[in-house]
């Protein structure tokens, strides 16, 4: 590939972790793009700043810290202990020291001593407060675009702070204002507009659907089907239309529809809820995560299914497991025996266990896999009905489809594992250098095992983080196709037709 315009992180061991010499303002210019008037009107937000936008910002930040307990003690409690410095992916790639959890958490600290605590009131310098300033607002614009909301700093931090709740509180304050992100809510239009973040009408997609199933066909020589819009399907699988889309992702869809079809379960998915992503958990805003919730609530009661799975998709499942009956239940009028929602993992995971598939391992011969624990999937969600299920449970999925399965560095998988890179809202052109830098922690762990094990293939459950590494691996001179969704693995080993 063509020289990159920016230094690509030299990749070392992962076992040693030196924190890095400091590169003040390396990433001072690094930002997405401004959402026009045409992206925010659309989701109820004000078009540009306007005159006294100060205030409103600081009366939103007001409402949230009073609504959200979390967000208040998150401002208050910090030490300072520097736990968390080295532990952000972000600092580690590009040595900005405003890319430490603390630093980008206070920046908005800052602007909260300055106006809900006394000691900001009245000797604002004596404590690092500021106002809130257009300088100030431009800093946040880069700097919270520059978190991908992954929670890794949260694990080592001695309080639990979690600087993801934080950038989330930032960029909603933002968007009140007028100074939203261009690529969430231009996507979340057309969720709204169209029904996925692809912006794939429903004949398109029917018509996607249909070719795959001619492929399944061809190369398996079974009708396996990909029924959309069924009424009284058992299952309703809601997916990231990225799925419908691109390799690895659609690989993967068709591994859960063998995965279906060789279990005898009825499924459909839904030209209504057809995105499983939500991207107003990446804006902060919990309008707009309860409006993207209610389409999967109403395609369920309109097909009249009995259960709601999800595929793989991270920040999804995030959403899913831990705000989906908040937001869209209660959900009574689904079948009680089974858990909503579930992952699609969790339920392949189950028909492995009791054998009702069978999965032939040499459908991968050659393939040494590991796998990258999706962030949102290992520290905003679980799997499974015991702690550890979002860990052990895609590896028993991998393991029983592959001839040999590694594990990177302990320090960089399960609770601990290092972002993509790509998330929360970063997986976007303009902002390549801060999503090439970002991912040299999980390349740094990647190439260990590539060297000492002979990787040949990585894993992922999430899309965000399938579409992130097939366009950053070349920068690491590794091939892009090295990326596999896990139900890919599945598909390629699955025996179809036999079951009993
Ligand atoms: S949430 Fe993740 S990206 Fe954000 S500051 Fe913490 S470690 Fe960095
Ligand atoms: S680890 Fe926690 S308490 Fe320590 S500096 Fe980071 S956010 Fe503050
Ligand atoms: S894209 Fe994947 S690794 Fe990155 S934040 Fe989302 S789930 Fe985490």
């Amino acid at each position: 590939m063509a020289a990159a315009p920016f230094d690509i992180p030299i990749l070392g061991d992962p076992a040693e972790h030196p924190i890095p010499a400091l590169k003040p303002d390396a990433m001072a210019a690094s930002k997405p793009y401004l959402a026009a008037e045409a992206h925010q009107q659309p989701l109820g937000f004000p078009g540009e700043l306007t005159e006294g936008w100060e205030k409103r910002a600081v009366e939103h930040m007001g409402s949230l810290v009073s609504k959200y307990r979390s967000l208040q003690v998150y401002m208050d409690i910090c030490v300072k202990c520097g736990a968390c410095t080295d532990k952000c992916h972000y600092f580690l790639g590009t040595h900005d020291p405003k890319n430490m959890p603390v630093a980008r958490a206070d920046l908005f600290r800052s602007v909260y001593r300055r106006y809900f605590t006394p000691a900001g009131k009245m000797a604002p310098g004596l404590v690092g407060a500021r106002d809130m300033t257009k300088d100030v607002l431009d800093e946040w614009f880069n700097y919270f675009h520059q978190c991908s909301q992954c929670r890794r700093c949260s694990v080592f931090c001695p309080y639990g702070i979690d600087t993801a709740e934080i950038s989330m509180a930032a960029r909603d304050i933002m968007d009140s204002i007028g100074q939203g992100q261009k690529y969430c809510n231009e996507i979340i239009g057309k969720v709204h507009k169209i029904g996925n973040n692809l912006g794939l009408p429903a004949p398109a997609l029917i018509d996607t659907l249909e070719g795959l199933e001619e492929d399944m066909l061809d190369e398996t020589g079974v009708a396996v089907k990909m029924p959309i819009d069924v009424e009284g399907a058992e299952v309703l699988l809601v997916t990231p239309s990225a799925d419908f889309f691109a390799e690895p992702h659609v690989l993967g869809l068709m591994g859960y529809a063998k995965v279906f079809h060789a279990a005898g379960v009825s499924w459909t998915l839904s030209t209504k809820a057809s995105e499983a992503g939500n991207f107003g958990m990446f804006i902060g805003n919990y309008d707009q995560m309860k409006k993207i919730s209610m389409r999967i609530r109403e395609a369920a009661r309109e097909l009249g299914v009995k259960r709601i799975i999800f595929g793989e998709c991270g920040h999804a499942w995030r959403v899913a497991y831990s705000f989906l009956n908040t937001l869209a239940g209660p959900w009574d009028f689904l079948d009680p025996r089974y858990p909503v929602p579930q992952h699609i993992l969790e339920f392949t995971n189950d028909l492995i266990t009791r054998k009702g598939i069978k999965l032939d391992k040499s459908g991968n011969d050659g393939m040494v896999l590991t796998v990258h624990d999706s962030c949102n999937v290992a520290r905003g969600a679980r799997m499974g009905d015991k702690p550890g299920g979002q860990f052990t449970i895609p590896r028993a999925v991998i393991q029983a489809s592959v001839p040999k399965f590694v594990d990177m560095h302990p320090d960089t998988i399960c609770d601990k594992t290092f972002c993509c890179g790509g998330g929360g809202g970063l997986l976007t052109d303009e902002l390549i250098e801060l999503r090439v830098k970002g991912a040299s922690p999980r390349m740094e762990a990647l190439k260990d095992v590539v060297d000492k094990e002979g990787v040949t293939h990585m894993a992922a459950m999430c899309a965000i983080c399938k579409a992130q590494f097939t366009k950053i691996l070349p920068y690491y001179d590794f091939d892009r196709e090295m990326v596999v969704s896990v139900h890919q693995l599945v598909s390629n080993a699955i025996v179809l037709g036999d079951n009993d």
